[in-house]
């Protein structure tokens, strides 16, 4: 068994809240999500940050990133959306598996860049986010090329 935790919600070792999965990305909601509809998009591949991975494969990364972005969009009442990717423990990065943040924003939170991405204190139940998941699919299978 892997020794991390992304590799072993691609294996299903772990159960994870998937809203897109394909032969090389998925997408899950963050279990210590910022706000509500925090979605990680990560590469299957075992890359440990933005250094390790190739460009094609960061450009494919990336393309996912934006459908997850515009069905985050469409599916939480969100007014804005960050895109967050951290390398490395002095940018904050706890997961060694390169992982892309889409984090929901309201303006009513306010917008600082010190804000911590890794707050806990929206923690939502595991039916609240498998809620939050079937919203998102929802609109990500209706979603036309953009
Ligand atoms: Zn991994």
């Amino acid at each position: 068994m892997s020794e991390c935790v992304f590799c072993q919600i691609i294996q299903k070792q772990l159960p994870a809240n998937v809203i897109y999965e394909d032969k090389q990305v998925v997408a899950f909601l963050s279990n210590r999500p910022i706000n509500q509809g925090h979605p990680l998009v990560i590469p299957k591949k075992n890359h440990a940050n933005i250094y390790e991975i190739s460009e094609d494969e960061t450009a494919y990364l990336f393309r996912i990133v934006k459908r997850v972005a515009n069905a985050v969009r469409d599916s939480i009442d969100a007014e804005g959306i960050r895109i967050v990717q951290n390398n490395g423990e002095a940018a904050g990065q706890v997961v060694f598996h390169l992982h892309v943040h889409v984090i929901p924003m309201k303006p009513q939170e306010g917008f600082s860049h010190g804000k911590a991405y890794r707050s806990s204190s929206n923690s939502r139940s595991a039916d609240e986010l498998e809620m939050d998941a079937k919203k998102i699919r929802n609109f990500f299978s209706g979603q036309t090329k953009k």
